[in-house]
């Protein structure tokens, strides 16, 4: 059978209620960072998911009322109908392409903080807000209950209006009120709506009658649940209360899309969750008490898995959020049997972090995505070469390596210099710390690329002098030397160097962990100015490998950044699980010779931690002595990428690598003129009413 062939069940058409499904291809709902605030944006975006072959395309949640306002979040929004417009954007662009689009209508209740709108919030009973506002919720009575109804009712009929073909009600990730009437722990209402578990399902059945009643004869009904919320005997579980709503609830949706709460469990990083597929013990149940579709998700990329969930009756369609970011055209692929082709979600939630941060969505895997409008970036497709000319592309980091395979991609006549023995740069050596194996798929995704390619040189062991550079004699240079970690202390909250008292000896960085050498046996402190990942996985491999870790950071928090990555809580678990002393607010004063001193940040207070080794995780200088080098030799081309140009995250390395591609032969004007397109509030007369 040959691959194509293999998979042709995921290729089968499926009905979902009045509307048919070209294939098995879900894209589920999800955040971009874009919505309401970026409808432009947002539609080419997910019309290239359409055009990379997904049967059905979602927006993300859409707000349905003021009362249910996510600002300054960039959702979607559908309080009346002036946000028609927008949303017909996405609803014409995917059919353009052949696909089924999908609204996730949603009110948010507590989740909701109303900033913008400044509404009384909703809930079923009074309670606080999921967040750390000084905000409370009230609980609704029956006329609150009618008007929830009246409202999700009519932006079901305007979802319609917008050309949807599916439309979801949603009960998940611990967001929406739907779900919040369903759990006992939120709701304690006494009437027809709390008590019993079909007291609680209430009024998502109302919501999914009246939504029926109202579009069901045009437009799939969908209803998007939360079987499991990952507490334990404390929250609702798959087997027990999970299993008896579907049950209530069986032949009432046209489908059923099913995961697991909260966000973080359903979209659980490759760190903390590293098997692909991993819900399929908690949604496996579904398809038994249903006769009606079943939509699973689980960071799902491999085309055998897909079929076999398929085969075994766990699910009739392939869920996929974060694999479709990572690589739109996933379908298109599969069929065509370009298996190895699949750019595949290396599960690290930077899309998340840009979400909740407010701006558009980006991928460390897929530098295109949220680039299709303001861009015109595709993902399969870039401009071929404007000239014979070569190019070298120093360091084969992830800058380099997206560099050379997109100027390989191009056309170009390609050589890649290495200094190391291997290829990867920080890719390889990050990925060998715990957790962070996935990672690696960045670098094996662009060498299996540049490895098929007759017009690309590879070469290892090769650190480049300008001299050596210019004896090549290629014209166009792309330096992506990457960056080292500093010795000295000095980062973000510690602007002057400490003092460091015959104690060079003690001091290591990142870089030295991650290329094996390890501290002496003792205390190491880790000092973490940086407030990434990197600091606690190093605590998390020294503590494994039998050190006594001092983890002390100027933040409150372990590893603050990875709030918006869904991670932090998971990160300062572990570290706790495996004896690592944590101090916080506390940055560092100076480091002797078996001790370092570190000084509260409220307080000016200094302690001493005694240790024989100290990890400083601050700040990072970057590699561009052969830039320096080059900058007067006159070749035509000389670009500093990546993080040599400006220490970041891989995701911006990557993307670094990618514009210098798409940019190489364009004129600095081209260039300017092209920066990217914005979407600029109308002032026309009638957009203000
Ligand atoms: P980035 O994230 O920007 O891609 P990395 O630090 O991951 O940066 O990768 C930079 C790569 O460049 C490393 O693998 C390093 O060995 C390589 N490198 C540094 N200097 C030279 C040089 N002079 N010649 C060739 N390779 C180099
Ligand atoms: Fe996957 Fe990371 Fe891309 Fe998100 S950013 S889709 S987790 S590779």
């Amino acid at each position: 059978m040959n691959e194509a062939n293999k998979y042709s069940l995921l290729f089968d058409p499926i009905r979902i209620g009045p509307v048919t499904a070209r294939n098995r291809f879900f894209q589920v709902p999800h955040c971009d960072g874009m919505g309401h605030v970026r409808p432009r944006a947002e539609a080419a975006m997910r019309a290239m998911k359409a055009e990379g072959g997904w049967a059905v395309v979602s927006n993300q949640e859409t707000e349905i009322h003021p009362t249910s306002d996510l600002s300054p979040f960039a959702e979607n929004r559908l309080w009346d109908a002036r946000d028609i417009p927008g949303l017909r954007l996405m609803t014409d662009a995917v059919h353009e392409k052949g696909a089924l689009a999908a609204i996730e209508l949603v009110h948010n209740g507590n989740h909701a903080q109303n900033l913008f709108s400044r509404a009384p919030i909703l809930a079923p009973s009074d309670m606080s807000l999921d967040s750390a506002f000084p905000k409370q919720a009230r609980a609704m009575d029956k006329s609150d209950i009618r008007n929830l109804r009246r409202w999700h009712r009519e932006a079901a009929i305007r979802a319609r209006d917008a050309g949807f073909d599916i439309v979801y009600v949603y009960a998940g990730h611990q967001m929406t009120l739907a779900q919040h009437f369903m759990l006992p722990h939120m709701n304690t209402r006494s009437d027809e709506y709390g008590g019993s578990l079909e007291n609680r399902v209430r009024l998502t059945r109302e919501l999914l009658e009246d939504t029926r009643e109202a579009i069901g004869d045009t437009c799939a009904v969908a209803f998007r649940f939360a079987v499991d919320e990952m507490l334990g005997a404390d929250g609702m579980q798959a087997a027990e209360e999970g299993r008896a709503v579907v049950e209530l609830l069986a032949e009432l949706p046209d489908l059923w899309d099913v995961n697991v709460a909260s966000w973080a469990n359903d979209s659980v990083t490759t760190r903390f969750q590293p098997q692909d597929g991993y819900q399929n013990d908690y949604i496996g149940f579904v398809k038994t008490v249903t006769s009606k579709p079943v939509v699973g998700v689980g960071r799902l990329t491999s085309p055998d898995m897909m079929v076999s969930m398929i085969r075994k009756g766990l699910v009739d369609l392939i869920g996929a959020a974060r694999p479709s970011i990572a690589d739109p055209f996933l379908p298109q692929k599969i069929e065509q049997g370009r298996i190895d082709e699949i750019r595949e979600c290396i599960g690290c939630n930077i899309c998340v972090m840009a979400d909740s941060a407010g701006v558009p969505i980006r991928c460390t895997q897929n530098p295109t995505m949220g680039e299709e409008w303001r861009r015109g970036w595709h993902p399969e497709r870039i401009a071929p070469k404007a000239s014979e000319d070569e190019t070298l592309v120093i360091g084969a980091g992830p800058a380099g390596l997206e560099c050379a395979m997109q100027l390989a991609r191009r056309g170009y006549q390609v050589t890649l210099a290495e200094a190391s023995d291997d290829l990867g740069g920080r890719v390889l050596r990050e990925s060998r710390l715990p957790g962070l194996g996935a990672w690696m798929r960045v670098a094996d995704h662009r060498l299996h690329d540049l490895r098929q390619r007759a017009n690309v040189q590879i070469f290892t062991q090769s650190r480049l002098s300008s001299d050596e550079v210019l004896e090549l004699g290629i014209p166009n240079v792309f330096v992506a030397t990457g960056s080292r970690w500093r010795r000295d202390g000095i980062g973000r909250s510690t602007l002057r160097k400490p003092p460091i008292i015959d104690a060079q000896s003690i001091i290591l960085t990142p870089d030295d962990l991650t290329t094996g050498k390890m501290p002496p046996q003792g205390t190491v402190v880790i000092y973490d100015d940086d407030h990434a990942y990197i600091a606690g996985v190093l605590a998390e491999k020294l503590a494994q490998d039998g050190y006594n870790v001092v983890f002390v950071t100027p933040e409150s928090l372990v590893s603050s950044f990875t709030v918006l990555t869904l991670e932090q809580h998971r990160i300062q678990a572990r570290l706790l699980e495996l004896g690592v002393t944590i101090i916080c607010n506390h940055s560092l004063a100076q480091i002797g010779p078996d001790r370092a001193q570190i000084v509260c940040g409220f307080t000016d207070r200094i302690q001493s931690v005694a240790c024989t080794s100290v990890v400083l995780v601050t700040e990072r200088l970057r590699e561009t002595e052969l830039y320096d080098a080059l900058k007067d030799k006159q070749l035509k081309t000389l670009e500093l990428i990546g993080d040599a140009a400006g220490p970041a995250l891989i995701a911006d390395a990557v993307y670094a690598g990618h514009m210098a591609a798409r940019n190489f032969e364009r004129t600095e004007t081209e260039i300017e003129r092209d920066w990217f397109r914005r979407e600029i509030v109308s002032l026309a007369e009638g957009d203000m009413e």
